[in-house]
């Protein structure tokens, strides 16, 4: 994993955004994030942010804090979550003196050609130009994958068409573990994955967390699609702290490795 790195595709959950029973924004967590980017930006390794909580921090704006939310409700949220979300890390990013951009996406517009062409072109110029994307689903539209909640696969998506050397996903859980934690004293975290198997999927189902939209599941399909377009993956709890450094700098998370790039990829 520590072979050069140039491109990093890092994706956070809602969990570590806002308090998704309050609705308020978690920006101590989001400085301290940017704050541990410096490590890559210092490397100048080009970085995209796929970030989720729009919902969460929109839920409480539009008054459907009390509610579980329909599609339409989630759709409603989304749309004025996503401003605060982007304007948060703005200033976050604009005490680094890095400019960001929003790119709003769906897993259709990175699998079928002609948008994917568009989707890879436009993110990057904005690598070219030092520009930090951050994207989301576009959630009025990606009706599918929002009731997935499914910005892991997006995220891989994205890993796989600008030739991401490695996808983070920054979770509320460590990674994945060989028994169920919960019910074991002897469950270890499993640090590799250098093939998904039956075991894998076995593992993931033992560490699902039932706050997350997508849980381990989509995080396992996530790791399908990065690691068979080359792209190693590394599951990470972000609350621990200097989370960023330390997957460089130790061993953290589980890590799944990389297929072999196919030429035409
Ligand atoms: N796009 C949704 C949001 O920003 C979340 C989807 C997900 O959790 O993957 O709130």
């Amino acid at each position: 994993m520590k072979k050069k790195i140039k491109k990093i595709v890092i994706k956070v959950g809602s969990s570590l955004i806002a308090n998704y029973k309050t609705g308020s924004p978690k920006l101590n967590w989001m400085n301290s994030f940017i704050n541990d980017l410096d490590y890559l930006l210092k490397k100048k390794i080009k970085i995209i942010i796929v970030s989720s909580g729009a919902i969460a921090i929109g839920r409480k704006k539009i008054g459907f804090l009390k509610k579980k939310l329909n599609l339409d409700e989630q759709q409603a949220a989304a749309s004025v979550g996503q401003i605060y979300l982007v304007n948060n890390y703005k200033k976050a990013f604009n005490k680094k003196r890095v400019e960001i951009s929003q790119v709003l996406l769906t897993l259709e517009d990175t699998i079928k050609k002609e948008k994917k062409v568009n989707a890879k072109k436009t993110l990057n110029k904005l690598l070219e130009k030092r520009i930090v994307p951050i994207i989301n689903e576009n959630d009025t539209v990606a009706t599918d994958e929002i009731k997935f909640g499914d910005n892991d696969r997006l995220s891989a998506r994205v890993a796989e068409i600008i030739k991401s050397d490695l996808l983070i996903l920054l979770s509320d859980v460590s990674g994945l573990y060989d028994k169920d934690p919960k019910k074991s004293k002897k469950a270890k975290l499993i640090k590799e994955v250098k093939s998904i198997n039956k075991f894998t999927i076995k593992a993931a189902s033992f560490t699902n967390n039932h706050f997350a939209r997508g849980g381990m599941k989509t995080k396992i399909m996530a790791a399908k699609i990065a690691t068979n377009a080359g792209c190693g993956m590394v599951i990470v709890n972000g609350n621990t702290k200097k989370i960023i450094q330390k997957i460089f700098e130790e061993e953290e998370g589980t890590y799944f490795h990389p297929k072999k790039r196919k030429k035409n990829n």
